[in-house]
């Protein structure tokens, strides 16, 4: 069975919002191993989706929509779909009740616009809408299947979960599966050198590598019947990389950086305070918003002028001078005074110039300098980064966790 996902939304077409819809479903169809071959979107238009509808049921056997189930006059994939296979919109009572509740839920009269989202094609299975009021639809005709979901993200990923899911299972035979090796500290290319023979000789599982900011991805995977099988397999070629490269890894699957730093502290029973320039509460937010860093992270010190960088962390006034805010010395001082000056058993610090001006010969746009502070211990780390302001501030933050997690390591 061929799948194809077409996105219906005028919007869409003119770039107002990112298709996420689409990256979505590719991954869930993916994961169940039936294969994609297109992908179409299109405008609110009746004529250009049915010619959109006309050319998936030539080449695909399974046609998952999303968007236009709206309960305005634009919203017409129901009745493209409805009328491309001939089928009559008929009113459904339990749908029409469903919508009813969900406006005296708060306590506001059904728009008599609504109704139109209680027509449903003959014989389509409903799938209901926990969070809006266009139902889902599975409808199966001359042999296709025609799968239609509402188009915020919010209301058509738990109608997928729920319904979806569950009934596109008996069209894979063969699953992926995959297991996603994270990596910092280390370049795509050093990575691809180190497994070059693992992955040219891959066909089973294969590997890809994805460069993100200051992170690269390694995604292992294949196509197995059994999980039990798949896992295995997984964990052996996991083996292998991390006998190789097991000093880069610092988590797996959907792991984030700040998510292992909290884990180490708390396993280490210790505390951090960060104090930034640059990055302006970046790593404090990064560090915040796992849960139970309340138990681990002690206070951030947001220090963009020499004054504060002075007064909050007593910088001494002689060292911006001599050797400006962006340096070694201060990244060294201001972890020292994030240290000093709260119940932190480590401090990290960072210093940077994130552009696009401010930058010199000898200070570029995209030098980083972090600092790390611990009782009787600090250091300080150069770093050059490129790109934009909100990229440079993304690596130092990625960076700096990163030197935080291996001083806890070792701690
Ligand atoms: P609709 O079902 O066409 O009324 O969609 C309503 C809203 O859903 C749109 O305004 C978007 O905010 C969102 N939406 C529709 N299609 C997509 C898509 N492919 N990806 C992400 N969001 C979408
Ligand atoms: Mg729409």
């Amino acid at each position: 069975m061929v799948a194809e996902i077409i996105c219906v939304g005028t919007e869409l077409l003119l770039g107002q919002i990112l298709n996420t819809n689409s990256q979505y479903l590719a991954q869930k169809l993916a994961e169940l191993g039936i294969d994609l071959y297109f992908q179409t979107t299109v405008g609110d238009n009746m004529e250009r989706l049915k010619m959109a509808i006309d050319i998936a049921t030539k080449r695909s056997d399974i046609l998952i929509f999303t968007g236009g189930l709206g309960p305005t006059s634009d919203d017409i994939t129901k009745e493209a779909v409805a009328d491309y296979f001939g089928l009559a919109l008929v009113l459904d009572e339990d749908v029409l009740r469903r919508i009813e509740k969900f406006f005296e839920r708060r306590q506001v009269k059904m728009p008599e616009i609504n109704k139109k989202q209680a027509y449903v094609p003959k014989g389509a299975k409903v799938l209901h809408n926990k969070n809006g009021t266009a139902p889902g639809l599975i409808i199966e005709k001359d042999g296709k299947i025609a799968i239609l979901l509402p188009g915020p993200p919010f209301e058509m990923q738990p109608m997928f979960e729920e319904g979806v899911l569950p009934y596109l299972e008996k069209f894979s035979k063969q699953k992926i599966y995959s297991r996603v090796l994270k990596f910092v500290g280390i370049g795509e290319s050093s990575i691809e050198e180190a497994l070059k023979d693992l992955i040219l000789s891959q066909t089973d599982p294969t590997m890809a590598l994805y460069a993100k900011p200051f992170e690269v991805e390694l995604r292992i995977t294949t196509k197995k019947e059994s999980e039990e099988c798949a896992k295995s397999l997984l964990q052996s070629m996991e083996n292998r990389i991390r006998e190789r490269l097991g000093e880069y890894i610092y988590g797996v699957d959907r792991q984030l950086l700040e998510e292992v730093v909290i884990g180490l502290l708390a396993e280490k029973k210790l505390k951090v305070s960060v104090a930034e320039s640059c990055t302006g509460g970046l790593i404090c937010n990064k560090l915040t918003n796992v849960p139970g860093a309340s138990e681990v992270f002690d206070r951030g010190f947001i220090v963009y002028s020499n004054e504060a960088k002075m007064k909050l962390l007593g910088v001494p006034e002689q060292v911006l001078k001599e050797h400006g805010a962006v340096s070694s010395q201060t990244a060294r001082y201001m972890a020292q005074g994030a240290l000093s000056n709260s119940l932190a058993d480590i401090a990290l610090s960072v210093t940077g110039i994130a552009g696009p001006g401010g930058g010199s010969e000898t200070k570029p746009v995209g030098l980083v300098y972090i600092g790390i502070a611990t009782k009787d211990y600090s250091e300080s780390f150069e770093f050059r980064f490129s790109g934009d302001r909100l990229r440079i501030k993304e690596m130092t933050s990625k960076a700096a966790l990163n030197i935080l997690r291996k001083k806890i390591i070792d701690y």
